[in-house]
């Protein structure tokens, strides 16, 4: 069968035939929508907020379980997202979907706490210089903004996520090793977050590095509790997916129409689009109860919607 010759030359996920991939048991991943945070944070232009929380209802009436709706930065570090508040009291939320937000420090997580969030998510990196570069200070330095914000999210019952960004490789200090990448993500655990997303920031992971990493944390991570958060960049994103699947890794994020775009190479790919990812789980036969025409459409509908895109 023509479509499965891309994947042959590959160890990837057994690819059965469609009879048998519609009967065999499912196995389920969950696509964590990224969107309307990492993906408009890094869109030219401002979308207005009702336009934001529209799409944000959209992504959840697609299927989505997580959808990241926006972040408590600065608002002039940050002005596409500086209605995080308005966005988060606007919402209409779903019952059984988190909607996660971004929370640099205590005062954003106090804004992020008016309007009542549910989940939180904490940012740090696998390299200082990417810290220092991003949120101005060490990875040390954004433990010591976390630790009161992972107490009183512990007390509010709010659910907590961590990244750990350019896990893959670092704009600034370049390679960057697994052992890097798992003291950071122990360290999260440890802080109480019950989900780490390992982020390849600038897309410069392959299968091999994947595989790599995943062999070496298998022993010291949670596997069923670590997501996978690829770009695009190199076009290597549903392979890195497919090896992700394979070392039992069963979250992945994702941003619908692959918003935001790549801060690091103008003009390329960023986050993997959530259309792509899942259709390439459902070619793989794994449910994720994601309809990517439905994602797709309410990307249409932010393009037309918006006055920042073109139709
Ligand atoms: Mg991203």
């Amino acid at each position: 069968m023509s479509r499965n010759l891309t994947y042959t030359s590959l160890p990837l996920v057994e690819q059965p035939d469609v009879d048998e991939r519609r009967e065999r048991p499912k196995r389920g991943v969950r696509v964590v929508e990224v969107g309307p945070r990492d993906g408009l944070q890094n869109e030219p232009g401002f979308v207005p907020t009702p336009v934001k929380i529209a799409f944000i209802e959209a992504l959840a009436a697609a299927g989505l379980l997580v959808v990241e709706a926006t972040s408590f930065v600065n608002p002039k570090a940050v002005p596409q997202l500086a209605d995080a508040g308005d966005v988060m009291r606007g919402v209409h939320r779903r019952s059984g979907v988190r909607y996660p937000v971004l929370v640099p420090n205590e005062r954003g997580f106090d804004r992020a706490l008016a309007a009542e969030v549910d989940a939180i998510a904490l940012f740090t990196a696998a390299t200082d210089a990417f810290a220092e570069a991003n949120v101005g200070t060490s990875i040390d330095g954004t433990f010591a903004r976390f630790a009161p914000i992972a107490d009183r999210a512990r007390d509010a019952g709010i659910w907590v996520r961590g990244y750990v960004s350019v896990a893959f490789g670092c704009p600034y200090s370049g390679a960057v090793q697994p052992s890097a990448v798992i003291a950071v993500a122990s360290r999260l655990f440890a802080l109480g977050c019950a989900e780490v997303s390992i982020a390849d920031t600038i897309g410069v992971a392959n299968p091999t590095d994947v595989a790599h990493l995943l062999r070496n944390a298998g022993t010291d991570l949670p596997l069923d509790r670590i997501a996978l958060h690829f770009h695009d960049t190199n076009s290597q994103a549903v392979f890195n997916v497919a090896t992700g699947l394979q070392s039992g890794i069963t979250s992945f994020d994702a941003a619908a129409g692959g918003l935001g775009g790549c801060p690091f190479a103008p003009g390329a790919p960023g986050n993997l689009a959530t259309e792509t990812l899942v259709r390439f789980l459902e070619g793989q036969g794994v449910e994720s109860g994601v309809d990517a025409a439905a994602v797709a459409a309410a990307v249409a509908t932010l393009h037309a919607t918006s006055g920042q895109y073109p139709e």
